[in-house]
């Protein structure tokens, strides 16, 4: 089908998530055809470069035949077995165990979502039936961090703190609230790490008295804020939240669909800190983004209170019909092995450092306040003047440019709010890939600083 038909089917019937839908009838979509290793194709046969692996989900690069190949095996022996009541299959049992085996400390037991968002509020359900089955039924409140992203169902919404997922949704806010992110270059003490893990756990203690401990049942944290703007913590921070959740008698949540496997270095984003939360959600990069699964991962002692505390007899009512997706899991299963046996997550270290270096090199440009790298995760955060750090005007639609430009470039990457720029390149990418990453990254900077309005801004 000619690129033409398919963007006009698509303006007249499929509903894009995240965007203005007046705004994508005018503009139109940009039809993705193909992909092999970091390169994406469109409809139009331009290539492009995903420095975003979609949606920072395609952890081991595109067109990995050993995973098309287990998917077809198992759709051809079992497309799908239940989870429901006592069914299991083999896939799903393998890959739970071979995740306890993976995670850190103690969370050996594992309940399969279909994405983030329904981890996450698997995650909550649980949490308020751990409390109400073991006699402490007030603590309901779940505390999180502004810039934090936690998904869009409508609990997770709420645990999310941009405002475009609240507003025309009534987001049930009541029970959920956000404490500053520990931002160390807006951080308002100075951007130490002392001074930024000081006033994390002051603001977590300020919180949780204000609401009273009893009524507070979890902390959730990403161990780096993705959407928020690629916010990256001081080491320490998260050791340092653990440590006054549990103080506080409150549980410790990561939120690990971004930031796990691999993304940031290690396996998951807490290994940064030595840290084992109560619950962990991921998604993304399990399956990599081949079939869509998620999971949340749960600790021994949060497991067995369940298990224990829960009426004789009655089934714990929380579940999806695709729970456990055989389909699904035999692909995390060969995604893990390409992770940890195939050498990606070694790749993507290599990658990630060589990375880290070409962005520093950037930090000189007119247009780049600060750069944030963790392993492939990284942040660019724009200003239009350095020595204030001043965010750019909306006025100047930077956002804008650089999709247009990044486009021409030949690149993808993601500007989110207060013109930060995301990357998340695969894993797997080569340095040639890296480099072509940063010089068309360069090209687009360059581009951007090139619009007279813009310019005129720094002068
Ligand atoms: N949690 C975090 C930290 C995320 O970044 C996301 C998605 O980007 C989600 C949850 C929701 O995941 P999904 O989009 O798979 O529902």
């Amino acid at each position: 089908m000619r690129p033409n038909s398919l963007i006009e089917l698509d303006r007249d019937h499929l509903i894009h998530p995240v965007i203005s839908w007046k705004g994508h009838e005018a503009r139109g979509a940009t039809v993705l055809q193909s992909a092999k290793g970091a390169t994406l194709t469109d409809a139009e046969g331009h290539t492009l470069l995903d420095g975003f692996s979609g949606l920072w989900c395609v952890n081991v690069g595109y067109g990995h035949e050993s995973i098309v190949e287990v998917a077809a095996e198992q759709m051809r022996r079992l497309p799908y077995a239940t989870g429901y009541f006592h069914f299991s299959s083999e896939p799903a049992i393998r890959l739970a165990a071979r995740l306890a085996e993976l995670a850190p400390g103690d969370l050996n037991h594992v309940y399969f979502t279909l994405g983030g968002s329904d981890a996450v509020d698997s995650a909550v359900r649980f949490i308020r039936y751990y409390y109400n089955v073991t006699g402490r039924p007030t603590k309901k409140h779940m505390i999180a961090l502004e810039r934090g992203y936690h998904g869009s169902s409508t609990i997770g919404a709420g645990l999310t703190a941009i405002q475009s997922f609240h507003d025309g949704f009534d987001a049930p806010t009541q029970l959920q609230h956000h404490i500053p992110s520990p931002y160390p270059y807006r951080n308002p003490a100075g951007d130490s790490a002392e001074a930024v893990i000081a006033a994390s756990v002051a603001a977590l203690k300020a919180k949780v008295e204000e609401l009273g401990a009893d009524n507070v049942a979890a902390f959730f944290a990403e161990p780096i804020q993705g959407s928020g703007g690629v916010i990256v913590p001081p080491d320490g921070w998260l050791k340092a939240m653990r440590d006054t959740a549990r103080e506080l008698d409150i549980l410790f949540v990561a939120d690990e669909v971004i930031t796990g496997f691999g993304r940031t270095g290690p396996l998951f984003g807490v290994e940064h800190d030595g840290v084992v939360p109560d619950l962990m959600t991921t998604a993304k990069g399990l399956t990599s983004g081949y079939s869509p699964m998620g999971a949340v991962l749960m600790s021994d002692r949060i497991y067995r209170a369940i298990a224990d505390g829960a009426p004789a007899g009655k089934p714990i009512g929380h579940g999806f019909t695709y729970s456990a997706h055989p389909v699904s899991a035999a692909v995390g299963l060969e995604v893990l092995r390409l992770y940890t046996e195939g050498g990606i997550l070694e790749n993507g270290r290599r990658a990630g450092a060589r990375f880290a270096a070409g962005l520093a090199r950037l930090a000189d440009h007119p247009l780049v306040g600060d750069v944030r790298v963790r392993g492939l995760l990284a942040g660019v955060e724009l200003v239009t003047n350095k020595a204030k750090r001043t965010k750019p005007s909306p006025d100047l639609g930077l956002s804008g440019h650089l999709a247009r430009f990044g486009y021409k470039n030949g690149v993808i990457f993601r500007a989110f709010a207060d013109d930060i720029v995301g990357f998340a390149p695969p894993l797997c990418c080569t340095d040639e890939d890296i480099d072509t990453l940063l010089a068309r990254f360069e090209q687009t900077l360059n581009d951007v600083l090139d619009v007279a309005d813009v310019r005129a801004a720094l002068a």
